[in-house]
């Protein structure tokens, strides 16, 4: 009896710790670092010439269903939305673009997609033949699909600014493809740390969550100024309470460098605190839309502009 009680305690325990390394642990590692200059940000915002931004719109096309303990360490299993988003850049005489969404063969695997918005869905895919630019926030088919699956995607290329690492990372864009030969004289985008891209406009190089991450800066005409984060952090709460994704999800289901992760987050939150003023969008926070939504910083729904 002894002996059973024994072996019952000896699993529990090796059970408790598994469940905390592989769930809960979150610590922060001391020397977690990213560079995150906002004063250089808003210099190469305003480093080339022309009228900035008016306005930021968006499109909900669809989302995941995930239980909270997969969207940071530690938290509960019931489950929440991570709303997919596209935007949109609106400048006086055109348009431009931040992600992609993805479409309804890429939402999978369905049990996990709550809805799907074809209408939305259909503005995102004809946005994005407007677009005098389109910045992908990272491979990932939720962010990257709307673009490599666009039916009239060598159209696309000229706007389409997909970097260097991403570019040569197709294997986090799965299930999304790129077709066979599409990017043959493709000539992505070289940087090393942040670059302008239009005016108001800044990526940002935050390899982490997948190489080719980056985050984007955008300055308005009104002064607002918005760091969409991509998924840095999926949810305000990841970089509020300083908690990564578990490492059931980065070490086995998305192959994240977590130790690069910690680092932006610990980046985001300083950011966050001296900084309100620039408002960090997460990469599925529904929360954080509809407040930037009632404050006009966002607008929902995307509007058609200019020559194709
Ligand atoms: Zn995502």
């Amino acid at each position: 009896m002894r002996k059973l009680a024994t072996w019952v305690l000896g699993l529990t325990a090796v059970l408790g710790a598994l469940y905390w390394w592989y769930a809960a642990d979150s610590r922060m590692p001391a020397d977690a670092d990213f560079p995150l200059d906002i004063a250089e940000l808003r210099r190469l915002a305003g480093s080339l010439p022309g009228d900035l931004p008016r306005e930021v719109r968006y499109e909900k096309v669809t989302a995941f269903s995930f239980p909270g303990a997969m969207i940071a360490a530690g938290d509960g299993w019931a489950t929440q939305e991570m709303p997919i988003y596209a935007y949109q850049l609106v400048y006086p005489d055109h348009t431009a673009m931040i992600d992609s969404a993805m479409p309804r063969d890429l939402a999978k695997p369905e049990f996990m997609v709550p809805y799907y918005d074809e209408a939305a869905y259909g503005r995102v895919s004809a946005a994005l033949e407007k677009a005098s630019f389109i910045l992908i926030t990272h491979e990932h088919s939720d962010h990257s699909g709307g673009v490599l699956e666009h039916p009239r995607l060598a159209s696309l290329l000229p706007a389409l600014r997909l970097t260097q690492v991403q570019h040569d990372h197709p294997q986090y864009m799965k299930p999304a493809v790129v077709p066979e030969g599409s990017l043959a004289n493709y000539q992505p985008l070289r940087y090393e740390r942040a670059t302008a891209i239009a005016p108001g406009v800044v990526a940002v190089a935050a390899p982490g969550h997948t190489p080719g991450s980056q985050m984007v800066y955008v300055k308005l005409a009104d002064g607002h100024e918005l760091l969409f984060l991509g998924d840095v952090s999926w949810k305000r709460g990841n970089i509020e309470r300083q908690r990564e994704r578990p490492r059931f999800v980065t070490e086995w289901l998305i192959g994240e460098d977590r130790h690069a992760v910690f680092g932006q987050l610990k980046s985001l939150h300083a950011l966050s605190q001296r900084e309100p003023a620039v408002r960090q969008v997460p990469g599925h926070d529904g929360d954080v839309v509809a407040e930037l939504t009632a404050e006009g910083y966002l607008k929902p729904e995307f509007i058609r502009i200019g020559n194709p």
